[in-house]
């Protein structure tokens, strides 16, 4: 049985190079012509005798990705890429241009202009069923594998050409509740291939214990945290997670967060018409700012109604283009750190949320609407 080295860590490769009767430090030099020369075939890898690469063809592969759609923006140059997995289970990554990764007001630096962000996957589907997010209605399918996160990196950098600068975990699934693998891949990323840590972020719907975990184990990345409503009640109808989780013990584990990292977390507010834009909600966010240093990114409520919701998710509406505004204004007014997030890729259904790929085995009862995700 070939082994797949992709996802493999140093000490992992290491223990590879020593079990096909190779020197130790052969396995450092295969991390190097696997993620930072992102080599895909053995043949190429120069520093290693042809009887070596023989070997290393019959015993192991690389990479598993297979390419089955491309679609781009019309809008925005947001380019949607879909994968099949070696089990024929699908996922999408997202590649967000510059200009479209944040409100362009924001965008005040060549840096920023610069900036060329990958949305990747963690999980095929997704176990915490949020109101309004598409990916809930495929179900959880599986984890992915630490070598499934990494090669969308490393093929979405090779399929569109372009150096892909930050990187963050907001794709299918929740990365907190596949966290060794997901940690693996940050490590390998940040370590190889020239993503430092600062500029990966990890977006959690609020899995209280991991995050302890990240904050014990000094991560260096961005932590992100949906949080969408500060009201217990209305944020467990929107998240149930909530209800594992209630809010007192996200803030008192994101206030250790930050005393053990002195890292600011990012929390994502989407507007809902009626839900959670109200006088009471700006002031209880105004009042969350005070408490825990933060960044707010508010974000336009994406349409799922191509997965064809049912419940609560059929009555949730975006807060009207003047209200939002003046939203954002009040929260800017009260020195709080705000941002608006653009619906880059919302036509092709690659914005926030919208990710959903349809699978056999999902239940007869769901279809999807629209043709772009009907294959
Ligand atoms: N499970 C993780 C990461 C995936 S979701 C998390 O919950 O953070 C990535 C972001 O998209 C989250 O902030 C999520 O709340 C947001 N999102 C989900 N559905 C959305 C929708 N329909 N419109 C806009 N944003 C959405």
């Amino acid at each position: 049985m070939k082994k797949n080295l992709m996802g493999m860590t140093l000490p992992q490769l290491e223990e590879f190079a020593e079990s096909i009767g190779e020197k130790r430090y052969r396995g450092k030099q295969l991390f190097e012509w696997l993620y930072r020369r992102r080599a895909g075939e053995f043949e190429v890898m120069s520093s290693f005798s042809k009887k070596t690469r023989e070997v290393l063809n019959a015993s192991g592969s690389i990479g598993s990705l297979r390419l089955t759609g491309d679609t781009q923006s019309h809008g925005d140059g947001t380019r949607k890429f879909l994968f099949e997995l070696e089990d024929g289970k699908r996922i999408e990554s997202v590649l967000i241009p510059p200009s479209t990764a944040f409100d362009s007001r924001n965008a005040r630096n060549e840096e920023e202009q610069r900036r060329l962000t990958l949305c990747v996957s963690t999980q095929v589907g997704c176990a915490l069923d949020c109101t309004f997010c598409a990916t809930a209605s495929m179900g959880f399918l599986r984890n992915l594998t630490t070598g499934e996160i990494v090669d969308q990196l490393i093929r979405v950098s090779e399929i569109s050409g372009r150096k892909i600068t930050n990187l963050v975990y907001m794709g299918m699934g929740e990365p907190l509740m596949n966290y060794d693998h997901v940690m693996d891949s940050t490590e390998i990323i940040s370590t190889a291939m020239d993503i430092a840590a600062r500029r990966i972020t990890i977006s959690t719907a609020g899995w209280v214990p991991r995050i302890r975990k990240m904050a014990e184990e000094k991560r260096k990345m961005k932590l992100a945290v949906s949080l969408h409503s500060l009201d217990d009640g209305t944020r467990s109808l929107l998240m149930p997670i909530n209800r594992k989780y209630p809010l007192p013990a996200l803030m008192e584990v994101l206030a250790y967060y930050y005393k053990l990292t002195k890292l600011r977390v990012t929390f994502e507010y989407i507007l809902f018409d009626g839900v959670n834009d109200g006088e009471a909600d700006l002031r209880r966010l105004v009042k969350l700012a005070r408490t825990i240093p933060c960044k707010i990114n508010i974000i336009p409520f994406h349409t799922i109604d191509f997965v064809r919701p049912t419940g609560l998710s059929t009555t949730l509406r975006p807060t009207p283009g003047e209200r939002a505004d003046q939203f954002v204004r009040s929260l800017r007014d009260a020195n709080v750190t705000v941002f608006v997030r653009s619906s880059a890729g919302e036509d092709i259904t690659a914005a926030c949320g919208q990710l959903a790929v349809r699978h056999p085995e999902l239940s007869r009862t769901m279809h999807y609407k629209s043709a772009s995700h009907s294959r």
